[in-house]
């Protein structure tokens, strides 16, 4: 009797069709460190990876944006003289948000790059207290990313660039109703 069961459970494990898929969570497998120790640059002086990094919302002119997924494609190439190694960064990103005139849905599509000088690990500057990315060769890629795209956002962020807004007056959505005003009292 027991060892029936025990087949019929096995069966059902084998074939079971509710078995979860591999949920697709690419903010769950980005990463927001990268550990400078971990690349090999064997013969030559310059390497790459193709990073996901995770990127935190941000707040930009009092609202609330993210990056499109949670995270961002970065293109980490390292350059290495000596002991030192200069690093740059590379990304795209869709940044998304309420648009800063009529809070609709606004996204801007960012390019962004950037250079760090690391010495004997840590950050160039670092030691004179400029905030670097890079301390005992770990590299804080979750906050380089969002600086660079902080630095590329433009000054409005607009769902379209002739937005009308909203009546300062009684808070209409002016692209739904042009033609919306009120008469000089
Ligand atoms: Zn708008
Ligand atoms: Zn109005």
């Amino acid at each position: 009797m027991a060892a029936s069961a025990c087949k019929v459970a096995l069966q059902a494990t084998t074939c079971s069709p509710e078995r979860p898929a591999r949920i697709p969570d690419s903010a769950g497998l980005a990463m927001r460190r990268f550990d400078l120790r971990s690349l090999r640059f064997g013969d030559s002086s310059e390497v790459w990876r193709r990073l996901p990094v995770e990127v935190d919302h941000f707040v930009y002119g009092g609202l609330d944006y993210e990056v499109a997924e949670g995270s961002v494609d970065f293109l980490l190439t390292a350059a290495r003289v000596g002991d030192n190694v200069t690093l740059s960064g590379e990304l795209g990103a869709a940044v998304i948000g309420p648009c800063q005139r009529c809070l609709g849905d606004a996204d801007v599509v960012v390019e962004a790059r950037g250079v760090e000088y690391v010495r004997h690990g840590d950050s160039e500057g670092a030691e004179e207290d400029e905030e670097g990315y890079v301390t005992s060769f770990i590299v804080d890629v979750g906050r380089w990313a969002r600086d660079l795209i902080a630095e590329e956002l433009p000054p409005k962020l607009l769902c379209r660039a002739e937005c009308r807004g909203l009546c300062v007056v009684c808070g209409a959505d002016l692209n739904a109703d042009p033609e919306h005003r009120h008469d000089a009292a």
